[in-house]
């Protein structure tokens, strides 16, 4: 096959631009890393339980382009997400909202209450020592203080007793799972997949493909460069997988443990995605993942970027490396144009409805 274009990645970016790519008659190879495709959205199924094996993805969106475009490649089960915090041995629905405060407090608030409760900073402070300060400094590995307050404020604050851990009204898990989804997107005469292959800027000649031609690439960005200016820093996690002979074992999908003295930062129980899987809800096996956050060191998968002044001056140099690229290819007309996206190219926090967002966005 002759071709068009090449998206190097396939996570939910790179599958993305790769279909509307297709759509649009290019005809593209898609060249994945790892052995399968998915990115970190890749689950493995296990008699039916359908295991997240980089932890647990639940898709949630407002953006009507974004809902309509996935809904075109898998239905969705309904499933809502709710996420409980464990803490001093008690469990309590998150986020902030008049279930936790009740029930932490001892309280009984009406909804017109609570802000005047929480503005009394012993409140405030209570809570956020309870479930805040010992979750973020696990999960970032430095006082909460010294994180961008940004990301904790990803967690909502309600004055009512709804306990849906996202403010999104689409909400879902793929209904025969997500590698179905990603198969689907990547289903195209136009498309070609290339797995176990590492993309790299000095091996696109092997491919021998004729110039002109874009990449799209949503690797990370330093390593596309080599590191010539530096690694970018990580946050990495650690998974430890049990499969028990228990129906359920913690009666919810996602515990969170905020206590510093507890090493892990949450259990996921995957069958309570797929409710609807009556025979595996009521089968006598579980399988359950601890997640343990790490510093990323080379070797390790990045998981979550860490914005600070340096990290963002950082990518601004390696983004300027791709300018230079695409101004080269532009000048000379004959050149190779650069793409970069998704959360390790963009070096952002995105959720899965982001990167898709990004990517309908992106001029092809
Ligand atoms: N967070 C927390 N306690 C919790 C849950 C979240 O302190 O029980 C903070 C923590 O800093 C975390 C951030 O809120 O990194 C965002 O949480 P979210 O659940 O969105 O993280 P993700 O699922 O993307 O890892």
């Amino acid at each position: 096959m002759e071709i068009n274009a090449i998206v190097a990645g396939a996570g939910i970016w790179g599958c993305t631009i790769a279909r509307r790519l297709a759509e649009s008659g290019k005809k593209v190879l898609v060249l994945e890393r790892r052995a399968a495709i998915g990115g970190n959205v890749r689950c493995e199924d296990r008699d039916g339980i359908e295991v997240h094996s980089y932890g647990s993805h639940i898709f949630h969106t407002h953006i009507p382009e974004v809902w309509n475009f996935i809904q075109r490649f898998t239905d969705f089960n309904g499933y809502q997400h709710k996420v409980l915090a464990s803490y001093k041995g008690k469990a309590y629905f998150l986020p902030i909202g008049l279930t936790l405060i009740n029930k932490f407090f001892g309280v009984e608030l009406k909804p017109g209450e609570v802000s005047n409760f929480m503005k009394d900073e012993a409140h405030s402070r209570a809570v956020f020592n309870a479930f805040f300060r010992g979750y973020t400094s696990k999960q970032w590995g430095r006082s909460p203080e010294d994180i961008s307050p940004s990301i904790i404020k990803r967690v909502p604050v309600r004055n009512n007793y709804d306990v849906n851990y996202f403010n999104d009204y689409w909400q879902g898990i793929p209904s025969d799972g997500y590698n179905k989804l990603f198969e689907r997107m990547l289903e195209h005469p136009n498309i070609e997949v290339r797995c176990n292959t590492v993309f790299s800027l000095n091996t696109l000649n092997e491919i021998g493909l004729p110039l002109p031609h874009v990449v799209y690439y949503s690797g990370p960005i330093d390593a596309l460069f080599n590191y010539k200016f530096g690694e970018l820093p990580w946050r990495s996690l650690r998974f430890e997988v049990e499969e028990l002979n228990v129906i359920d074992y913690q009666g919810t999908s996602v515990m969170n443990y905020p206590e510093v003295e507890v090493p892990y930062t949450r259990i996921h129980e995957f069958k309570h995605y797929h409710p609807e899987r009556s025979e595996v809800m009521s089968a006598p096996k579980t399988v359950i993942m601890y997640e343990y956050p790490k510093q990323w060191e080379k070797g390790d998968e990045p998981y979550y970027p860490i914005d600070n002044v340096d990290s963002q001056a950082l990518v601004a140099r390696y983004m300027e490396e791709v300018e230079r690229i695409n101004h080269a290819s532009i000048t000379s007309g004959s050149g190779m144009r650069l793409i970069v996206g998704g959360r390790l190219g963009q070096y952002k926090y995105y959720d899965m409805d982001r990167s898709i967002e990004a990517a309908l966005n992106v001029e092809i």
